[in-house]
C-alpha cells in the first residue's frame, strides 16, 4: 500500500536527539521532511547528562529558554572518585569557559526529547509518532525511501532523495547492512535503575556528574535529576558483574558496597523498581553514508558513556548532517560522496573520546596523575569533557596519555561509501 509518499525532500528515522535535530533544521530550511518515530512520546530514555557543548545546538535550534523552564537539575562539573571515596578535584566547567554553556543539564530524556520532536514539528517536519521503519527502498544501491508500518498495522513505502538514518541503537541501516563493528576491548555490560531517596551534596556539586571507579574495569555513574531522582547505574565487565547472580537488582545492591563515596550516598535509597541492562557496548559502522542515505547518532556509532558524550554527539551529528543533506539537495543529489568531510570530521571527534574511554579503563591511569606531570594541558583535558570535539587535534594530549596508558590505533571504518 502507498499512502502520501511523494513530495518529501528527506526522510528521519527516529526522533530522538539526533532525528529531531536534523528534522528541526532541514525544515526550518525550507525543506519538507518526515520524521517516523516507532514509540509514542514521550517515553523513558537512558543518557540524562548532556556535556556543556550540547548548548551550541540547543542555541540553534532555537530551544535554550523551553530547556530552562523545564528546571533539570543544573550540572556544573564531572568528578572522580576512587574506590576509598576520596573525591579528586572537580573539574568545574566554568573555571574554564566563561560563557553560559558552563553550565549545563542533568535532563529527563522523555520531557528533553519530546521538547526536541516538538521543535521540529513546530519548524514544519511532519512527525508520524508509532510508525517503525521495517525495511529500506533501493534502485541499484542507492537508498530512496523506506517500508514503515504505522499504529494501524498496514505497511507502506515513502519515498525521498535522502533518507536519515536517526534510529538509536537499534541502528536501521547499518543492522540491514551488517556494517555493525564492535571495538572489543569496550564491550562492557551495563545495569541501571533510577532512584529516590540518595543523598545529594550541597552547593554547586548538588548537580555533579559523578564517576565512581569499581574493580575489574568497571564504574557507578550517579545523575542526580530534579524531583529528588537519581540516574544509577554500572558499567563493567561481563564476568565481573554476574560473578554470582545475574539478578540486576542483586547486582547493583552488591557493587553498592564497594565504593565508599555510592555506599555514603545509594544506601538509603530505594529503586523506582525497574533494573535496565544492556551489552554490545562500544560499535561504530562500516560507513557513515551512502548514496540516498546518512547516518547519525548512536545509528551511526555508539561510544561506551562514561564521559557523558552521546546526546552531544547525536545532537552534533544531526546539526552537521542536516547541514550537507540541504547543499546536496541544493545541488541536486545526495550521494555518499557528498559525506566524505562529514564522516572525517564526526569520526575523528569520536576517536578523540575513545581514547580518552581507553585511558580510564586501564588499570593504572588517572587523569590527575597525568595532569601532575603536565600541568599545562589541563584545559586541554576539560576541553574533551565539555565536547569541544569536532575540529580540534589534541595532539600534545594524545601524546601525554599514551604515556600513562596504552593508547589504541585510530578505527579505519566509519567514513563515507563512494560507490559502494
Ligand atoms: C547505559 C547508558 C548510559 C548513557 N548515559 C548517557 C549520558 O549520561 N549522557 C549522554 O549524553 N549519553 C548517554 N548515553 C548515550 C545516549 O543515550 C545516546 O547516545 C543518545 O540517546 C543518542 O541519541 P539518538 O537520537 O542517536 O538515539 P535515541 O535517543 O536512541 O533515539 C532514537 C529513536 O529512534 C527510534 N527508532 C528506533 N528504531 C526505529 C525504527 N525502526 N523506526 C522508527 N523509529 C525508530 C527510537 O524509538 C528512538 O526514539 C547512555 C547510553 C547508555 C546505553
Amino acid at each position: 500500500m502507498s499512502k502520501t509518499s511523494e513530495g518529501y525532500d528527506a526522510i528521519v528515522i527516529g526522533g530522538g536527539p539526533a532525528g529531531a535535530t536534523s528534522g528541526a533544521l532541514l525544515a526550518e530550511k525550507g525543506r519538507r521532511v518526515l520524521i517516523l518515530e516507532k514509540e509514542k512520546f514521550p517515553r523513558y530514555h537512558v543518557g540524562e547528562s548532556l556535556m556543556p557543548f550540547c548548548y551550541f545546538t540547543l542555541e540553534r535550534l532555537g530551544v535554550l529558554e523551553q530547556l530552562k523552564a523545564f528546571e533539570f537539575t543544573e550540572k556544573h562539573s564531572v568528578q572522580f572518585v576512587p574506590q576509598n571515596g576520596k573525591v579528586s578535584q572537580p573539574f568545574y566547567f566554568f573555571q574554564h569557559m566563561d560563557h553560559p554553556a558552563a553550565t549545563t543539564w542533568q535532563v529527563k530524556r522523555s520531557e528533553f526529547d519530546e521538547m526536541l520532536l516538538k521543535n521540529a514539528a513546530a519548524k514544519g517536519a511532519e512527525v508520524r509518532e508509532e510508525t517503525k521503519v521495517v525495511n529500506f527502498l533501493y534502485e541499484g544501491e542507492r537508498v530512496v525511501g523506506v517500508k514503515a508500518v504505522g499504529k494501524d498495522g498496514e505497511e507502506y513505502e515513502v519515498r525521498a532523495p535522502v533518507t536519515l538514518d536517526a534510529s538509536g541503537r537499534d541502528a536501521a541501516f547499518l543492522t540491514k547492512k551488517k556494517w555493525r563493528k564492535r571495538d572489543p576491548y569496550l564491550n562492557k555490560i551495563a545495569i541501571w535503575t533510577l532512584l529516590k531517596g540518595a543523598k545529594r551534596d550541597p552547593g554547586l556539586d548538588e548537580g555533579a556528574t559523578t564517576i565512581a571507579y569499581l574493580d575489574g574495569k568497571g564504574w557507578f555513574w550517579n545523575i542526580p535529576m530534579k524531583d529528588g531522582m537519581v540516574s544509577s547505574g554500572i558499567v563493567a565487565e561481563r564476568d565481573y558483574l554476574y560473578r554470582d547472580t545475574r539478578d540486576p537488582a542483586e547486582i547493583f545492591a552488591r557493587e553498592i558496597k564497594n565504593n565508599k563515596w555510592v555506599e555514603e550516598h545509594l544506601s538509603g535509597s530505594e529503586s523506582l523498581g525497574e533494573y535496565w541492562v544492556t551489552g554490545e557496548y562500544s560499535y561504530r559502522a562500516e560507513h557513515c553514508a551512502a548514496d540516498g542515505i546518512v547516518l547519525v547518532g548512536d545509528a551511526f556509532a555508539f561510544l561506551d558513556p562514561v564521559f557523558s558524550s552521546g546526546v552531544f554527539l547525536a545532537l552534533k551529528s544531526g546539526e552537521m548532517a542536516a547541514d550537507v543533506v540541504d547543499a546536496a539537495l541544493e545541488k541536486g543529489s545526495v550521494d555518499g560522496a557528498d559525506f566524505a568531510e562529514y564522516g572525517e570530521k564526526l569520526c575523528h571527534a569520536i576517536e578523540v573520546m575513545r581514547r580518552m574511554v581507553y585511558a580510564f579503563y586501564q588499570e593504572d591511569f588517572s587523569f590527575g596523575k597525568m595532569i601532575k606531570k603536565y600541568r599545562e594541558l589541563r584545559p586541554d583535558l576539560t576541553d574533551c569533557l565539555i565536547g569541544d570535539l569536532v575540529g580540534k587535534e589534541y595532539e600534545e594530549l594524545m601524546a601525554a596519555m599514551g604515556e600513562f596508558a596504552e593508547m589504541p590505533e585510530p578505527l579505519g571504518h566509519g567514513r563515507a561509501a563512494v560507490g559502494v
